[in-house]
């Protein structure tokens, strides 16, 4: 998948939008299915990037030369900042910070996180591991996966966070205040920047307009002792509905086009979970299911192929209906299975 069709004179309308407050965005290539990323630089005192794109050369060459279409170069940033800890967002964080000398803005969860991404990366890869034995991927799918997500790694990157920042905190730059909105769901670390003044918002990949955005299942990173399975979805949906309420005329997403109605995009998505589960919940059975078995009952091959994201989307969706009261969660100790409630 590559970049989504512009949309028009509406996405031109966008652009302009955005430009006119000093915002660019830079579609970065990178190797993973979801085609390029969205980098923005903000003209401003800092001169701001928010993402870098993952550590490749075609992805810094590209950056680079689209920085100085800009009238910009890499030695010239001040500020980066990271919405989230997945690597084609942070990927350059360590070499751009290094040539331009720029102060690193990221959640402060990240810190620890971004300081030694590689044994993060680790920690998240066992996390996943056991995520897929608990919930019925077979051993050797689980092993094989787990080296393709391995020999990814290299395009991600470690760097140290100068600027933690908070949820509710304001990032000031000398034209536009950004309010730091920490928004929880598709990764444990996103985070949203808000321009109340002109009603933007840089979303990472919280929210995505051509795509719906994964609420995958994440290893913990507030450090606290884990409580059970984390609620990806769950905390996604409440993150949606705090953004839904947001007054804003344009969302920057991480990958594809502008967003202009945030609400009926986010009503979409809701409706889409609702279908989602209320579909899953049909295909249980008395004999109770694990995750993989509905998986591969909702999406066939797919759910070989893309195990941990599909297990992921029926956890969530699990955790709905248990919430809900419609749906029991069994666990002999090694692996659990859903069934009906009643
Ligand atoms: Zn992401």
């Amino acid at each position: 998948m590559t970049e989504a069709d512009p949309s028009g004179a509406e996405g031109e309308q966008s652009s302009k939008l955005a430009a006119g407050a000093g915002i660019h965005r830079i579609a970065v290539p990178t190797p993973f299915l979801v085609g390029r990323v969205n980098c923005y630089l903000i003209e401003d005192d800092p001169l701001t990037l928010i993402d870098t794109g993952p550590n490749s050369g075609k992805s810094l060459d590209e950056l680079s030369r689209a920085l100085n279409a800009l009238g910009h170069s890499i030695e010239d940033l001040e500020l980066i900042v990271i919405t989230h800890q997945h690597m084609d967002h942070l990927g350059l964080l360590e070499i751009l910070a290094r040539r331009s000398g720029a102060e690193v803005a990221a959640l402060h969860l990240l810190g620890p996180y971004l300081e030694n991404f590689s044994a993060s990366a680790t920690a998240d890869d066992a996390f996943a591991m056991e995520i897929m034995r608990r919930h019925g991927v077979p051993a050797d799918l689980a092993t094989v996966l787990g080296s393709v997500g391995a020999s990814f790694r290299a395009f991600g990157s470690s760097g140290h966070v100068t600027r933690p920042l908070r949820d509710g905190d304001d990032l000031v730059l000398a034209q536009r205040t950004l309010r730091v909105l920490h928004r929880p769901g598709h990764s444990p670390s996103d985070t949203v920047f808000w321009d109340q003044a002109r009603a933007m918002l840089i979303a990472g990949d919280h929210l995505l307009g051509h795509i719906s955005s994964n609420p995958l299942i994440s290893r913990p990173i507030t450090g606290e002792p884990a409580t059970g399975r984390p609620h990806a979805l769950i905390d996604y949906i409440a993150s949606m509905r705090a953004t839904r309420e947001l007054a804003l005329e344009l969302v920057l997403p991480g990958h594809g086009e502008p967003v202009t109605d945030h609400r009926a995009l986010i009503d979409e998505r809701l409706r889409m979970h609702e279908r989602r589960a209320r579909k899953l919940l049909q295909m249980l059975s008395p004999n109770p299911l694990t995750a993989y078995e509905l998986a591969s009952r909702m999406w066939g091959n797919v759910a070989v192929t893309q195990a941990y994201l599909t297990i992921s989307e029926v956890l969530g969706h699990m955790d709905l209906l248990i919430a809900d009261g419609q749906v029991l969660e069994r666990d002999d100790g090694e692996v659990a299975r859903f069934a009906p409630a009643q």
